[in-house]
């Protein structure tokens, strides 16, 4: 028996851990790690070692359907194709282009999304083009641009080792980012403090320096307190401040109410411990910050990304080595969809659709006019498509019916819509209510790079054919793109999508799928003579000065009530990816977590007169769930946690939709809800 290895990057988490597929005639029998990977050194975790189990799956879709007298049946390519194509032209030319809405994906490569997002602006004429980074990270994206002139990770996941402290915040390291929680626990090894904020206990605050459990929705309270603490005991960096930023004076006067006993009334995190925190982190020679989606997912989440970057500023810890505001993006590539400019105001390489100049230059790259306005958001989209503004979506790899907030709402959205086109490699519940949908091709089984959560580009190798039909996004895009009558979409491979990328997005000016496969290149990469950059801003910022922005704490959108007394929070938990459509797929992912549950404190299971394992109804303002409760100690009372990853009580049926301003990113993380036994 002759097994080939295939080295390649895992599906799952923003860490890009490299991995070979085994694969025996054809078929995928297993996965093998990489010793010679800088990220993962020969580690994977679960859901790694298990990232060929989904992909022969007997569900995976294998031939195009349309939608003919309610129900999906088989059709060609070419029927399939000229449907999406008709339809988009119909709807464009009746309402305009901006009726047109693409959704790029996280999970698909950088060369499909720089595609996607040329096909919404050069095909259809639409800057509409948006991802699931507005789910997670669009937060990130605004704040970073605002406080440094770049909104990604400023250092590398290896650095996370050789830090004197790490602050982790909304982030369960160990559970959704496994590698990175492991280079963490090494540094803790070493002696580093780590530090966790987080409402819930998780497996790294169990064994942190200090655990900090604040009230969800009090983040820039604790931070700001922090930011006193420091510049009150004068272990702020005062070379740093008046040599690389702006704004400190002002910073001092907004934090200035936020004393350790105003903190603590706020938040409920002790002052003594918040003190002690402050100082650990103002002290260290090289501190970390490390935060998720705990810090993004609110309706005021760009604020809370400002203040993290007012923390390592006042104390200088940016611009050097294991240091810095580091978010750890949760998909394979959502970080790449960014860069390849899945964003609805934003071109690859981050330049901004209403600048005159940049516009001109990919008009001039594209040969097409470009509309000069941003477009809408995903967010903003489903509620367009309410009020018949949005009249169609064409949807690449993403389930906006299990992701997103508020899923009756979603569902009364995508039903209004006249057509909808989903590119998918399951079923999914947003494929049941397409009218066409194309079977795609999945990680394996196709080439191109994913960018991590460092910025890192990594290569992405075909392991095996697509099964039946179906097809690369790419290819898909390439073919609606043509039938569309727009130029420029006659790439012969990814590696051709990757040189043209490269010559319009200046990070990845010196990115070839040549140079990838050789060294670890990370962005910005302006040249090919050029390594990469692994720590952003040494020496200065893009813009000159770091932006030291005031931001005041402010209650969450939805506050408890006596009729929904509880906050729930969401998350991820070891097993399970995203909306599930691959890892519940996976035979042992599936076996450890095979059922929806809601946390609950032993206080409130108490009052509530719950069990370990009683079915609950768990209800918000939107909507209500059924479900095991799990008794445990490591949340706090009064907040109970639910993981997103079931479709049969999918937690966003209780979400709010309530939106950050500037970033548009819905406030998954705090909604209130009450829950009784079933
Ligand atoms: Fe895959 Fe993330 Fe696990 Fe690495 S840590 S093996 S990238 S899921």
């Amino acid at each position: 028996m002759r097994v080939e290895h295939v080295l390649t990057t895992c599906p799952y988490c923003g860490t890009g851990c490299r991995f070979y597929l085994q694969v025996v005639d054809g078929r995928l029998v297993g996965v093998v790690p990489c010793k010679t990977d800088e990220i993962s050194q020969g580690r994977l975790c679960i859901k790694g070692y298990n990232a060929h189990a989904f992909v022969q799956h007997p569900e995976r879709l294998t031939h195009p359907m349309v939608r003919e007298g309610g129900q999906l049946r088989r059709a060609t390519w070419d029927e399939a194709l000229d449907r999406v194509v008709s339809e988009v032209r119909r709807i464009s030319a009746e309402n305009g282009p901006d009726s047109v809405v693409v959704l790029a994906s996280a999970k698909c490569t950088n060369e499909e999304n720089y595609l996607f997002q040329k096909l919404a602006r050069a095909a259809i004429g639409t800057n509409n083009v948006d991802h699931c980074a507005r789910l997670c990270h669009a937060s990130t994206v605004a704040g970073l641009l605002m406080s440094f002139g770049s909104g990604a990770m400023t250092n590398t996941i290896p650095e996370f080792e050789r830090a004197d402290c790490v602050l982790v915040t909304g982030s369960n390291t160990l559970e959704a980012h496994p590698i990175i929680g492991a280079r963490i626990l090494r540094a803790y090894d070493r002696g580093a403090k780590v530090i966790v904020v987080d409402p819930r206990d998780t497996p790294l605050s169990r064994i942190a320096y200090s655990a900090l459990h604040q009230q969800p929705g009090t983040d820039i309270a604790w931070i700001n307190g922090m930011i006193r603490v420091i510049i009150e005991e004068g272990l702020h960096d005062e070379a740093f401040i008046n040599e690389r930023t702006s704004g400190f004076e002002e910073l001092r006067r907004t934090v200035e109410p936020y004393t350790p006993e105003k903190v603590q009334e706020i938040t409920q995190i002790p002052k003594e411990k918040l003190i002690d925190a402050a100082r650990t982190y103002a002290n260290a020679e090289r501190a970390m910050i490390a935060y998720a989606m705990g810090v993004t997912q609110h309706s005021n989440g760009t604020n809370i990304v400002r203040a993290l970057a007012n923390l390592a500023m006042v104390t200088g810890n940016i611009g050097r080595e294991s240091t810095g505001v580091n978010p750890l993006r949760g998909q394979c590539n959502v970080q790449g969809a960014c860069d390849a400019g899945g964003l609805p105001d934003l071109y690859p390489g981050y330049q901004r659709v209403e600048d005159a100049e940049a516009r001109r230059k990919f008009e001039a790259a594209w040969g097409k006019a470009l509309p000069p306005t941003k477009g809408t958001t995903l967010t903003c989209a489903v509620k367009d498509a309410l009020t018949g503004k949005v009249k169609a979506m064409v949807i690449f790899g993403e389930n906006p019916m299990l992701s997103d907030p508020d899923l009756a709402h979603v569902q009364e959205a995508m039903e209004e819509l006249e057509f909808l086109a989903v590119a998918e490699i399951f079923p999914t519940d947003t494929t049941r209510l397409a009218d066409v949908v194309l079977p795609g091709a999945c990680y394996a089984e196709k080439d191109g790079t994913f960018t991590s959560t460092d910025r890192a580009i990594r290569p992405v190798h075909k392991a095996v054919d697509p099964p039946g039909e179906a097809r690369p996004d790419w290819e898909i895009a390439c073919e609606l793109g043509r039938r569309l009558g727009a130029q420029g979409f006659d790439f012969r491979s990814p590696s051709d999508v990757m040189d043209e990328m490269a010559k319009l997005a200046p990070q990845y000016g010196g990115v070839s799928h040549e140079r990838a496969d050789r060294q670890v290149l990370r962005w910005p990469c302006p040249n090919k003579e050029h390594a990469g950059t692994p720590v952003l801003h040494v020496g200065g910022f893009k813009m000159g000065r770091g932006v030291l922005v005031p931001v005041d704490h402010a209650p969450p959108a939805e506050e408890t009530s006596e009729e929904y007394p509880l906050i729930l929070t969401t998350g991820r938990n070891l097993f399970h990816f995203h909306t599930g459509t691959m890892t519940r797929r996976s035979p042992k992912l599936e076996r450890e977590a095979p059922s929806p549950y809601v946390e609950v404190s032993p206080v409130d299971a108490k009052r509530l007169g719950l069990s370990h394992g009683d079915r609950v109804r768990v209800a918000s303002r939107r909507g209500e769930i059924t479900l095991e409760a799990r008794v445990t100690g490591w949340i706090m009372p009064g907040v109970v946690f639910i993981p997103f990853h079931y479709a049969e009580a999918a937690a966003n049926r209780l979400t709010n939709p309530a939106l950050d301003p500037v970033a548009k990113i819905p406030e998954f993380k705090v909604c209130a809800v009450r829950m009784e036994k079933a």
